[in-house]
């Protein structure tokens, strides 16, 4: 079956100092039962790369350029990620997508780029609370799927989050219900168009404003794999007590 991950995005915080808490994370689950992942600044990569040899976290960037080289000044391609240590990288996330206008076709490029020089790719999606409150999420979210995932996808090097833009750092949560329908959806659009093998095997992550309190609630769902924790994976203090919850939740 799935295994569960507990992935942090540090987004544009963290400088060497933080390393002390990267240590501290990794110290507090020397074998936690989920998969356990950081996505950090890559400034800090490989001196965490060094810090977490031989520990249960896996080291993960927050983006990557689709071309593996060239003149894209201020990029970095996949493969300087994997020189760095990472093994996996975020993608899509919204506030590239929004920032940096960031289409679904780019998106998907970069999976693939990401997935060919060896890393997991974390392919964000998610709707905007005006087209949630327009009852377009599903269809948000299936275009997006659809055009943010390549065809190269397997369980292995995909994970999917769905992260309802409204929720990301505002302390709004969605609902069990919306989650559980969303992620439900995303569940029989990867089986529809993969087969049960990918589409079955394939995580899928709750993202917005994860925290402590709310984490075991949301573990509960239907089709939660997991979590893409954004402010609460920043110190060891607020992300233990979600992979203990993640450690502890059902088989979904
Ligand atoms: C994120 O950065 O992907 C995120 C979900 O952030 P937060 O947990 O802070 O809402």
């Amino acid at each position: 079956m799935r295994r569960k991950l507990a992935a942090g995005n540090w987004k544009m915080n963290g400088t060497r100092a933080s390393l002390a808490e990267v240590q501290a994370i990794a110290k507090a689950h020397p074998a936690a039962q989920s998969d356990l992942l950081l996505c950090l600044p890559a400034t800090l990569l490989s001196l965490a790369a060094d810090q977490l040899s031989g520990t249960s976290v896996i080291l993960g960037a927050q983006d990557c350029h689709s071309e593996p080289s060239g003149a894209h000044t201020g990029d970095l391609s996949a493969a300087m990620l994997v020189e760095a240590g990472a093994r996996a990288v975020i993608v899509g996330h919204s506030e590239r997508r929004e920032n940096h206008e960031e289409s679904s076709e780019l998106v998907r490029a970069k999976a693939r780029a990401a997935n060919e020089a060896g890393l997991m790719s974390v392919i964000c999606l998610g709707e905007s609370l005006a087209q949630r409150e327009a009852a377009n999420t599903l269809d948000i979210i299936a275009g997006q799927l659809s055009a943010s995932v390549p065809d190269t996808a397997t369980g292995e090097n995909t994970v999917i989050a769905y992260e309802p833009i409204w929720a990301i750092g505002t302390g709004m949560t969605a609902t069990t219900a919306q989650i559980g329908e969303v992620h439900d959806f995303i569940r029989a659009r990867l089986e529809r168009r993969f087969g049960a093998g990918v589409g079955l095997s394939t995580r899928i992550l709750y993202g917005g404003s994860v925290k402590p309190a709310n984490a075991a609630e949301i573990f509960a769902v239907s089709n939660v794999d997991g979590a893409l924790v954004g402010g609460a994976s920043l110190t060891q203090a607020d992300f233990t007590p979600i992979v203990t919850a993640l450690d502890a939740a059902p088989e979904n």
